[in-house]
């Protein structure tokens, strides 16, 4: 059968091997999914067989009855999987089976820890599809011919997952391809026709092309009669009442190549509106390893009536909901249409701003359901869905309602609140929702500009993640409430402190007097810091600490800055102003030094503790610790 050979030995790309060691290790304990991997492959490749078609008829070489089939021989201890799909060429078989062709591969291999079950779960949100065929073969041959070419131009593929394959030409009357398994001592199990029909029921009955096996008779004797043992319709076309919440869930791994089941779903038939279609949107349980990655493809698949037509459609989902997976069906697309024409065609608008709302709503209700869950999306999902502002400014105050931040009032457990609990717990007369960005919760938590609040029980969100400050930035009010850093200008607690005029006259002469009294050494502080700060004045926000450093309302914070170098992009540097507390015994000895070069010292110590408490570096670090250690010898 073999003609003109060309046999070649190849070895698998060293990710593969890797990778090949792992799948077969980490999910042995769940080794009949290796079946599902590979329906789930084979009606891939009909999709796109049925996709290419509509362009091109002759692909289907007059067979345009489109099956999955099965057959095992306990004899020969094989299973074949047989599709006759869009199959692959020599080369495709190379380079579709040899090698892994994702970005950030390697990164994601040096996670594994060695521990089967961690392993298995990381693994799972990788996708292993093809390669699960080793879990439970020692030698796996694929004879594939893509449609459209001569018979003599298909392809044997084989090997033992042992670091090698060889391909040959062979001569492949049918299109597309037969993935033959060749079981491991021990796996007889799967040489029998109940089991394999329960797998093929318990995990790819939504799959919406036939899978079909041989009729049996009863003492076991295959007939020549396929029958379908799967449902074989397209599950979102189903009404909900008629699909099992497992159902859902095999469906999901089956489109999102994900082991695990998913987070939530939604599903939408909608009909007679402006717009026609089915959606069946899911969300992950975990972030996929290259969540973060630019290049990385996400999106829905999208069908027109019925017809797979293209995978991975970002037009769909904005950016920040780029973790969504599903399916989208509808009338309101041809069914010729391209990756460029979908670009710019009109419908694209309005599915995108009608799946948004499906996704909207589906966070908004597990807000209010299911707490839990939803800090779990939070915690895997938060930081996308912080782009959101930013993104969709029409769905900001939705969007805003969705996000979560630690507080100075959330629990030692950090329990996220949000923007509504906020408000509801502002004091009576406070405008303003309060919130510091630092790098991190400790940080924030000790910070100098929460001291003031603390005193007067007012809460502050914590903020720090990177993005914080930006994602803020375009949230300048919520439900009317302006956002303000307590790091930055000037504040204007009085009016939530302190309503009573009497106090409030008392306030403003013990100011002016201190403003009086300490002016002569916030001119000197000034002149020694000289091009450092903007400006040097009395503190409004300081109980227990000496100084800290503000920003004006509009600038830059601390942690954008550096956060905006860090991409290697200009930054005009914004000087700081450094607010003094007069009530602090550190400021009052200074007050009272008549030492010029003490009061030099002293100075620059207090700035650089300043920039630390903010979370900034020292542009001379070994200067300030030589200052310290002479404070303290001049101690002993
Ligand atoms: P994935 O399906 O996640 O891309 P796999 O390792 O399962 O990863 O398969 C790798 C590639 O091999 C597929 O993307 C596809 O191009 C090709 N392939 C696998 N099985 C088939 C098949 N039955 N028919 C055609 N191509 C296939």
């Amino acid at each position: 059968m073999v003609v003109d050979a060309h046999q070649e030995k190849l070895s698998f790309q060293a990710e593969v091997k890797q990778l090949l060691d792992i799948v077969v290790h980490s999910l042995y304990s769940n080794k009949e999914i290796f079946l599902r991997e590979l329906i789930s492959n084979a009606s891939d490749a009909i999709d796109k067989l049925r996709f290419q078609a509509l362009s091109d008829p002759a692909l289907f070489e007059s067979d345009s009855e489109l099956t999955i089939r099965i057959r095992f021989d306990s004899e020969a201890r094989t299973i074949t999987i047989s599709d006759n799909g869009i199959g692959m060429s020599r080369d495709e078989a190379v380079e579709n089976l040899g090698t892994i062709a994702k970005s950030g591969t390697r990164e994601f291999l040096s996670r594994l820890t060695g521990d089967q079950k961690k392993d298995a779960h990381l693994i799972g949100q990788f996708g292993v599809g093809f390669y699960s065929s080793f879990i439970v073969a020692d030698k796996v041959t694929v004879i594939s011919r893509r449609a459209g070419i001569g018979a003599e131009h298909g392809v044997q593929w084989e090997s033992a997952g042992d670091g090698e394959y060889t391909v040959a030409n062979v001569e492949k009357k049918n299109r597309g391809t037969d993935v033959i398994l060749h079981l491991k001592e021990g796996q007889e199990e799967f040489l029998n026709e109940w089991r394999l029909r329960s797998i093929i029921t318990k995990y790819s009955d939504h799959i919406n092309i036939p899978i079909q096996m041989l009729k049996r008779t009863d003492d076991g004797k295959e007939t020549t009669e396929w029958e379908t043992v799967n449902r074989a319709t397209a599950l979102w076309s189903l009404p909900k009442s008629s699909v099992t919440d497992d159902q859902y869930k095999e469906f999901y791994k089956h489109i999102a190549h994900d082991f695990e089941d998913p987070l939530a779903w939604t599903h939408h038939k909608i009909e007679g509106g402006n717009i026609d279609y089915t959606c069946l949107l899911y969300l992950p349980k975990q972030a996929p390893f290259d969540i973060w990655q630019r290049d990385t493809h996400h999106g829905l698949k999208l069908y027109v009536q019925r017809v797979f037509i293209m995978d991975q459609v970002e037009q769909f989902m904005p950016h920040y909901l780029r973790f969504v997976r599903g399916v989208l069906d509808t009338t309101a697309l041809p069914l010729n249409i391209s990756r460029e024409i979908l670009q710019d065609h009109p419908s694209i608008p309005k599915l995108r701003s009608a799946l948004v709302r499906h996704v909207l709503d589906l966070l908004e209700r597990m807000t209010k359901d299911d707490k839990e869950k939803y800090a779990g999306f939070w915690n895997e999902f938060g930081n996308v869905l912080k782009e959101g502002p930013a993104e969709d400014f029409g769905n900001r105050e939705r969007i805003s309602k969705l996000l979560r931040f630690a507080s100075t009032s959330s629990d030692a457990a950090g329990q996220m609140i949000s923007l509504d609990d906020y408000v509801g717990r502002m004091k009576p007369n406070q405008k303003k929702i309060y919130y510091i960005t630092a790098e991190n919760i400790n940080a924030a938590r000790s910070s100098p500009h929460l001291e003031i609040f603390r005193k007067n029980n007012i809460e502050v969100l914590l903020m720090t993640d990177r993005i914080d400050e930006w994602v803020v930035g375009h949230i300048p009010e919520f439900n009317g409430k302006p956002l303000q850093s307590v790091a930055k200008g000037d504040l204007q607690l009085d009016e939530i402190v302190s309503t009573d005029a009497e106090a409030k006259k008392e306030e403003e002469k013990k100011e002016h007097d201190l403003q009086q009294e300490f002016d002569g050494l916030l001119k000197k502080i000034r002149s020694i810091l000289d091009n450092k700060v903007k400006e040097v004045r009395l503190s409004h926000r300081l109980t227990s600490s000496p100084v800290c450093l503000v920003r004006d309302q509009n600038a830059l914070g601390p942690q954008m800055e550096r956060l905006l170098k860090a991409t290697g992009q200009q930054v005009t540097e914004v000087k700081p102003i450094l607010e003094v507390n007069p009530e602090h015994r550190i400021i009052k000895k200074l007050h009272a030094e008549s030492d010029e070069e003490k009061l030099q010292e002293w100075t620059h110590i207090l700035f650089d503790e300043a920039l630390l408490a903010e979370g900034s570096s020292l542009a001379d670090p070994a200067g300030f610790v030589h200052r310290i250690n002479k404070l303290w010898m001049e101690m002993f």
